[in-house]
């Protein structure tokens, strides 16, 4: 028999830190309605139709905002250019008709002749046709002050017709004012400069107004430059817009693509709530690129949680049928029970007796098991330890008079191992005390007399260690990892009365209070389990 204070173990395993046992951990399950989903963006339902509206003439939109934008700019760029253009062309006629009569004007020359009456009378040698030209588009006309058109006075190149004059103009021209207007002669429009013609006088004479000189030019060709450019303008522009809208409906879809394609990859990983698979990433990291690679990260979530959320429903129903299953066997023991003392009268008092005790302890089984489902779910509701700064010593030497009691009834040694200096950890009193009762049980349930548990209180690094050792029956490795899971048995005819949910309570504890539990334990030899806990920093 190996000495009670020596612990030696061929083989060592141990239990990974909290969460990496290969039980997973049951998160509670919260219905997943529409009502509690949250959702980002506008309320659902109060503009369906309107985003998808929206979202469907996206590309339209973009393209009519392109063409609505040239539209506006090709506008006034062409009224610009057009205006431009009108005026300048104008003035360029003005100015030359204006030039015109100045020089018709101050070229005239005049005479004193006699008349065929014998009369002296006075000439001038201006000739129209010497200033008007077809080539030059240009038509004069000479005129009395009564409006009064001599022979000769008219250029040539006006045929027939005359240039009109009108009272209003007899009148500006009689008061020295010039006057330039448009008319139609002959059905064509023209642009007509009307001035006074003068007899200068010898001396400081003021000159006199003996007549009016007309100069006019056809403004068709003006016209036919003006309807031209208009022509180009509005052409021009009109295949503008169609080649920017024919463009812009390209470009915007060829830019949209990718995102079409992320919305069907999207739209079939939802059908399919195949959460592993992945959008394509386009091959470059653009705005699409980016929206890609966050949508695959998202992906990637959704898959954890999806994972989680499927393994912690497969823990709860496992740990429900495995609950019925152990609360059945004692009911069916006790039910027979009862049932053989209903049907029977004449039981033998040692049967009876018998009878009862096996509906007794099979009672108190029920009601430890129901105890520690309770401990269990309340661990999985998520309620919180009330932790508190805490000196382990006074709880491991409470627990180590327990420990003495209960070796003693199994005739098994025992010793307590404690510091001399408190040892500080945030913690839960009564679960450090109920994880610690659950260790020392198992060690004097599993260690047969004569043989030795052991409660040691160390520090090591950062961290506090209760450590329950015993000489008993040592767990196999391949048990070790999961003796912590829920009903798991290493060895089901060895743990009597468990149900094996002690351990996997000790876990769930130890990590609510930031702590981690481990197993080093070799077959025929015994166990040791250490329950690490951070140490507070010394104040
Ligand atoms: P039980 O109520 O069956 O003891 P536990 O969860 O406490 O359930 O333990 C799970 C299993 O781990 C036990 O069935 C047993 O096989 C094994 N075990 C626990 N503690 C020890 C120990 N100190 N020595 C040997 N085996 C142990």
């Amino acid at each position: 028999m190996p000495p009670p204070d020596r612990f030696t173990f061929s083989s060592a395993t141990l239990t990974p830190p909290a969460g990496t046992v290969a039980e997973p951990a049951p998160a509670p399950l919260a219905p997943v309605t529409p009502a509690a989903t949250p959702v980002i963006g506008p309320v659902p339902g109060a503009s369906t139709s309107r985003r998808r509206r929206l979202a469907l003439s996206i590309r339209l939109r973009l393209t009519l905002w392109n063409v609505a934008i040239l539209t506006g700019v090709l506008l006034l760029f062409g009224v610009s250019v057009y205006a431009f253009f009108a005026i300048s062309l104008n003035k360029e006629i003005d100015d030359a008709l204006q030039q015109q009569y100045s020089q018709i004007r101050d070229g005239a020359g005049f005479y004193l002749a006699w008349d065929r009456t014998g009369g002296l009378r006075l000439f001038t040698d201006l000739r129209p046709d010497r200033f008007g030209s077809d080539q030059l588009d240009l038509f004069i006309q000479i005129a009395s002050l009564e409006g009064r058109v001599p022979e000769g006075g008219r250029s040539s190149n006006l045929g027939e017709l005359s240039l009109p004059i009108s009272r209003e103009v007899l009148t500006a021209v009689r008061d020295g004012r010039t006057v330039m207007e448009e008319v139609f002669v002959g059905g064509h429009p023209m642009r007509l400069y009307s001035g006074p013609f003068y007899l200068t006088g010898p001396g400081d004479r003021a000159p006199d107004i003996i007549g009016v000189i007309q100069v006019a030019r056809s403004l068709e060709r003006t016209e036919w430059t003006m309807t031209l450019l208009r022509l180009l303008l509005i052409g021009g522009g009109l295949t503008s817009l169609a080649v920017a809208a024919v463009v812009g409906l390209a470009l915007s879809g060829a830019a949209l693509r990718p995102l079409d394609r992320l919305t069907q990859a999207a739209r079939a990983i939802g059908t399919a709530r195949d959460f592993s698979r992945r959008v394509e990433l386009p091959p470059v990291d653009d705005e699409v690129g980016q929206l890609a690679r966050t949508f695959n990260e998202m992906l990637a979530q959704l898959q954890a949680a999806h994972n989680g959320l499927a393994a912690s429903l497969d823990a709860q129903r496992r740990f429900v049928a495995d609950a019925s299953h152990e609360l059945r066997t004692p009911l069916t023991t006790i039910r027979g029970n009862v049932g053989l003392l209903r049907r029977v009268t004449d039981v033998d008092p040692a049967d009876r007796a018998a009878a009862l005790a096996d509906i007794d302890s099979e009672a108190e089984r029920m009601s430890r098991l129901v105890n520690q489902l309770l401990s269990l779910a309340r661990a999985d509701s998520g309620a919180t330890l009330k932790t508190q700064p805490l000196d382990l010593l006074p709880i491991i030497r409470d627990c180590g008079r327990q420990l003495a009691l209960l070796a003693g009834s199994a005739e098994l040694t025992s010793a307590v191992d404690l510091p001399g200096e408190p040892v500080r950890v945030q913690g839960d009193p009564d679960a450090l005390r109920q994880l610690l009762l659950i260790l020392i049980d198992n060690a004097v349930k599993y260690t047969p007399a004569p043989g030795a548990v052991r409660l040691k209180l160390d520090r090591d690094g950062a961290t506090a260690v209760i450590q329950v050792a015993d000489t008993g029956i040592g767990i196999a490795p391949e048990d070790q990892p999961r003796i912590f899971e829920r009903f798991y048995r290493a060895d089901p005819a060895r743990s009597g009365n468990g149900a094996g949910l002690g351990l996997a309570i000790a876990r769930r504890l130890v990590e609510a209070q930031q702590g981690w539990i481990e197993v080093e334990s070799a077959p025929g030899q015994g166990s040791v389990f250490r329950v690490r806990l951070p140490l507070l920093p010394d104040a």
